[in-house]
């Protein structure tokens, strides 16, 4: 235990070349979820999009993280339409005009990655868009508070201050939170609450900042599965989540997404990218 760790409690810090290895694992997932970006369409099934993401996980020599964790079923989620998170893959057929959320996991040398993008499929209606658009702001404004002497409550209220400012619901009842050799670390990061409050942030922190926000109301129902987490009213909700390291007290973006944006871009298909509004002073 470092001098850090032993004031910081619960926080499993991570050195530079520890950094590069996560990277290593958050490539596999961002280049998973680029690889299924050209899959996505009306009539594919999600337990299709769970095998493909199951094979070419193991064909790069990692591990699909989520199968077995906490007894889950599957390499993916895939929650669609008011399906928030946890939806798992099964016979559904994805539909012109649903959104899904695909969230992925991966091990490699030993280190989780867990991140998460919200897809249109076909062609999807304007609140549909704007919901995705504000999400994904959201995860950014989060991610530009990641830096030293900052405090976790100050991600919490950037997320939720945007999502509030924009008429959207943020789900309390879950949150981001560090990730390393465990996929679930502390900090937790809530996606609501009190600048100034929580955690100090410092170089080292890894996180998984994933917004959920809801177009209704932010109560929620799990399905009798015992995992899909619903809306109650079935209103739509939208997920990301990356994998950010704070490196020389700022954030750097460990996942990549420009890939699956090509894709998109290349197929025609909705990007939550081409709507954001909101300064960007994020690199990645
Ligand atoms: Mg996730
Ligand atoms: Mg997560």
């Amino acid at each position: 235990m470092n001098i850090l760790e032993k004031f910081f409690g619960n926080v499993s810090f991570k050195s530079d070349a520890e950094i590069d290895l996560m990277q290593d694992s958050a490539r596999i997932v961002s280049d998973t979820l680029a690889m299924l970006a050209d899959e996505i369409k009306p009539g594919i099934k999600t337990i299709t999009l769970d095998r493909l993401a199951e094979s070419f996980i193991r064909d790069h020599k990692a591990t699909p993280a989520f199968i077995g964790l906490y007894g889950y079923p599957n390499t993916l989620c895939t929650s669609v339409n008011d399906e928030i998170v946890h939806g798992i893959p099964g016979n559904r057929e994805l539909r012109d005009g649903d959104i899904i959320s695909i969230d992925c996991g991966a091990i490699m040398h030993q280190f989780y990655s867990d991140q998460a993008y919200t897809f249109g499929i076909g062609e999807i209606s304007e609140d549909k868009k704007r919901l995705i658009t504000v999400t994904y702001e959201c995860l950014i404004l989060g991610i530009e508070q990641m830096k030293s002497y900052y405090k976790v409550g100050d991600i919490s209220f950037a997320i939720e201050q945007h999502a509030l400012r924009n008429g959207y619901q943020i789900v309390e009842e879950l949150v981001g939170h560090g990730i390393g050799r465990k996929i679930h670390e502390f900090p937790q990061i809530p996606n609501y609450g009190q600048k100034g409050s929580g955690t100090i942030l410092v170089t080292g922190f890894v996180l998984a900042i994933e917004p959920m926000l809801t177009h209704g109301s932010s109560k929620i129902l799990k399905l009798d599965d015992g995992w899909t987490i619903v809306t109650r009213d079935g209103s739509p909700a939208a997920h990301f989540e990356h994998n950010v390291a704070i490196r020389n007290g700022k954030p750097t973006v460990l996942s990549d997404f420009s890939k699956i944006e090509l894709v998109l871009s290349r197929r025609g298909y909705f990007k939550a990218q081409d709507f954001v509004s909101i300064e960007n002073s994020i690199n990645y």
